[in-house]
């Protein structure tokens, strides 16, 4: 099952309706290392969403059993998890007739407390390795049309002014290459390592956005040309992209 961009995960279930490995599908499954755990999953699925602007500071969270569902986890997870956020002021809990969980109000400021620049790098680190991994694997075999999504990305990118638009564009860019070049088991797992950093890192500002834009379009048209060391080059690039 494959959610739209920016709705909570999972991204990808076991059972008939997960992809099959090959043509250019990846099997998550052989990946290594453990997934987040099911209260990580719940921080980092909402900081996703919040980044990706389907949520917005002072919005109410959906109710207990539909995160669970969504998330694939139990509901006493999802519920001790959103205890920890509302510990941690990421989250309001009102009680009443309009009661239930809202975003905080004043999340960005909270989220800036949070900041982690030891964890966020290596967290970067491991992103960047995910996506050489991605391009060297996918390079030279994407069929035609595949990449039509992430170039229109680009192309709003190049036309947004508004920099939280462009925050946006940029996450968005990055779950859907990661699909689109490995799979929907791969969107997730980037989704994750996404999720989490939106906790850990400031957000770049528009300007390093832009340029990591320019870094967006030259490593699509790299591989569109099935080019695979000047794409990884792009990707390498993208990680210390400044305004010029
Ligand atoms: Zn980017």
């Amino acid at each position: 099952m494959v959610n739209a961009a920016g709705k909570f995960g999972p991204y990808s279930q076991p059972g008939p309706a997960r992809p099959t490995p090959g043509a250019g599908v990846l099997d998550t499954r052989v990946l290594p290392g453990r997934g987040p755990t099911g209260s990580e999953l719940v921080r980092s699925r909402i900081a996703l969403r919040v980044r990706l602007k389907s949520m917005a500071p002072g919005d109410r969270l959906p109710d207990v059993g539909v995160l669970a569902e969504e998330l694939g986890i139990s509901e006493i997870t999802v519920r001790r998890a959103l205890e920890g956020m509302c510990q941690d002021g990421l989250l309001d809990r009102r009680r009443g007739r309009a009661g239930g969980t809202f975003v905080a109000s004043d999340w960005d400021t909270v989220v800036a407390l949070m900041h982690d620049s030891d964890e966020a790098a290596s967290l970067d680190a491991f992103h960047l390795l995910l996506e050489c991994g991605l391009v060297a694997h996918a390079a030279g075999g994407i069929p035609d049309g595949r990449l039509d999504g992430v170039r229109a990305l680009v192309d709003d990118m190049d036309r947004s002014d508004d920099p939280s638009r462009l925050l946006e564009l940029e996450t968005r860019f990055h779950l859907d290459l990661a699909e689109a070049l490995g799979g929907p088991g791969i969107r997730e797992f980037a989704a994750d390592l996404l999720g989490r950093q939106c906790l850990l890192l400031p957000a770049p500002g528009p300007d390093v956005v832009r340029a990591r834009n320019r870094c967006h379009a030259d490593l699509l048209d790299e591989l569109a040309r099935g080019a695979m060391a000047p794409a990884v080059d792009a990707v390498k690039a993208h990680q210390y992209a400044a305004p010029s």
